[in-house]
């Protein structure tokens, strides 16, 4: 997942404010990291940050949220394809 610092330069370049009361929100509590990354709140939260900051800041606590899911996934991926390699290599499979 991305650091916030990164969460805030892509917020910036896309709507030319870093967000970072949202960012830090999500990730800044270790305790609540995974609770505020819950995509079965998502219909809560959003509510939360609608009323809290407007229909923009929701639109970043919902791209921070992909944006960690497809960092994730990307991270997965990569972990795969490397076991997949070593693993072929292991066996001699060319
Ligand atoms: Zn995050």
């Amino acid at each position: 997942m991305p650091p916030i610092e990164k969460h805030l330069m892509i917020s910036l370049e896309r709507t030319g404010k870093d967000y970072r009361e949202v960012h830090e929100w999500i990730d800044g509590d270790p305790a609540k990291k995974a609770e505020r990354h819950d995509v079965t709140k998502i219909y809560e939260y959003s509510q939360m940050f609608k009323d809290k900051y407007g229909d923009e800041a929701l639109q970043e606590y919902i791209q921070h949220i992909h944006d960690d899911l497809k960092g994730k996934f990307d991270h997965v991926q990569e972990d795969l394809q490397k076991a997949v390699a070593d693993t072929l290599a292991y066996f001699g499979v060319k």
